[in-house]
């Protein structure tokens, strides 16, 4: 039988981005060591008073169909962590409760952009992206940023794009960045609400990373003047929590939207499990000391990296100021990041992911994630380094 034209097409021409992962996960299936730097899963597991509150809720009870747009007590500290780190006024009415940022992605396009809209977004992005936006029968329209302006998009460059583009609605950012580990300065910030006031677009901001801040600060764009009503914030529990596996975050935004998207909700999710809104209530409750005690390893082996990186000037890097990925420049190689990412598998077992399969702003990088015990890590980047001065030499 026939499938839909939207689904056959979610993957796109620039396919799935994932090749090299699936084949490290074959590799290892079939019993291989290999040091996976890929996804962007922690190496430590949700913390175990997580699991207690969640599992003291499922047994008390909270186990049948729980509040669609999230319970109150869970909206409610949302609401008041937003509100803290922002300044913004933001109230239960403001906060919908979804089963992770992905669901987020998908609910805040479909409730801002019609079939055949334009929906932008920033080149490199995360892989996920465009496909969301043609699921919603979207076109997705990339804004191309550049390595030597740490991948932060300029402002003429936004304005350039949307004027050029048919019935454009929406604009999806995301600071920190997953894959440039970039966090968006204010200047970024303001020239991204100047374009999307001006041209009266959404904008979504996709702040799932908001706890891992390296340098800087992280500043929300839904702060900046006149945004709260046009902007749509995405927020997950799961980087900021390792809570991955239990599908939880939520969507920040104006409340008619908000109740909009409860009832997408109520026809598509049918909400979150009571026990692990519970559990997310217990974790926000135990406030920022968890919060970093979750975002430590990445810190720790950033400064690592960088100690590492800085030994030798073949592969680049813009010192991540955010997120849990390193970007590396491995131009000098003569490679792009798709052979050279295949090719320190084949010899290797290390696994990163190419550059490419991000956007084409970042052809010619790859992507490390630093996901793996501070040893390991240090020992598979040193292995990369050495990989790329040979490889260099060769084409020399
Ligand atoms: N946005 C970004 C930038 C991400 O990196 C991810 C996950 N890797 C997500 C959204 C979705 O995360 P989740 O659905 O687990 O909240």
């Amino acid at each position: 039988m026939q499938l839909s034209h939207r689904i056959i097409t979610l993957l796109g021409d620039e396919g799935d981005g994932w090749g090299v992962f699936y084949r490290a996960r074959a590799m290892k299936a079939a019993g291989r060591a290999v040091t996976e730097l890929t996804i962007g899963e922690h190496d430590i597991r949700t913390d175990p008073r997580i699991l207690a509150a969640m599992h003291d809720a499922a047994m008390g009870g909270h186990t049948g169909y729980a509040s669609i747009p999230g319970t109150a007590e869970l909206r409610d500290a949302v609401a008041a962590r937003v509100k803290a780190r922002t300044g913004v006024a933001t109230g239960r009415e403001n906060v919908l409760i979804t089963p992770g940022g992905q669901a987020g992605l998908f609910a805040t396009h479909h409730a801002t952009c019609d079939t055949g809209d334009t929906a932008l977004y920033i080149d490199p992005a995360y892989v996920t992206y465009p496909g969301v936006l043609r699921a919603l029968g979207l076109v997705p329209q990339a804004i191309s940023t550049r390595a030597e302006d740490g991948f932060q998009p300029r402002a003429d460059d936004l304005e350039a794009a949307v004027k050029a583009t048919h019935r454009p609605r929406s604009l999806l950012v995301n600071s920190p960045n997953n894959p440039t580990g970039g966090v968006y300065a204010r200047d970024t910030l303001e020239g991204i609400a100047d374009v999307v006031r001006e041209h009266d677009l959404w904008l979504i901001s996709d702040e799932v990373y908001d706890t891992q801040v390296w340098d800087g600060a992280h500043l929300s764009p839904r702060a900046l003047p006149d945004m709260p009503e046009r902007t749509l914030v995405i927020g997950s529990m799961s980087k900021s929590h390792a809570m991955t596996g239990s599908r939880i975050g939520w969507i920040v935004g104006p409340a008619d939207a908000i109740s909009r998207m409860a009832d997408l909700a109520t026809h598509t999710t049918y909400g979150v499990p009571g026990f692990v809104q519970d559990a997310a209530c217990f974790a926000l409750a135990q406030g920022a000391a968890l919060e970093a005690q979750v975002a430590a390893p990445f810190r720790r082996r950033r400064a690592l990296a960088l100690d590492l990186l800085a030994r030798q000037n073949l592969v680049r890097v813009q010192p991540p100021q955010g997120a849990m990925y390193l970007m590396l420049d491995i131009r000098a190689t003569g490679l792009s990041g798709e052979s050279f990412a295949m090719a320190l598998l084949d010899r290797h077992a290390i696994a990163v992911m190419p550059g490419e399969s991000f956007g084409i702003a970042a052809a010619g990088h790859v992507r490390v994630a630093m996901t793996v015990a501070d040893d390991l890590f240090v020992a598979a980047l040193g292995q990369l380094l050495d990989f790329a001065a040979e490889q260099a030499a060769m084409a020399a």
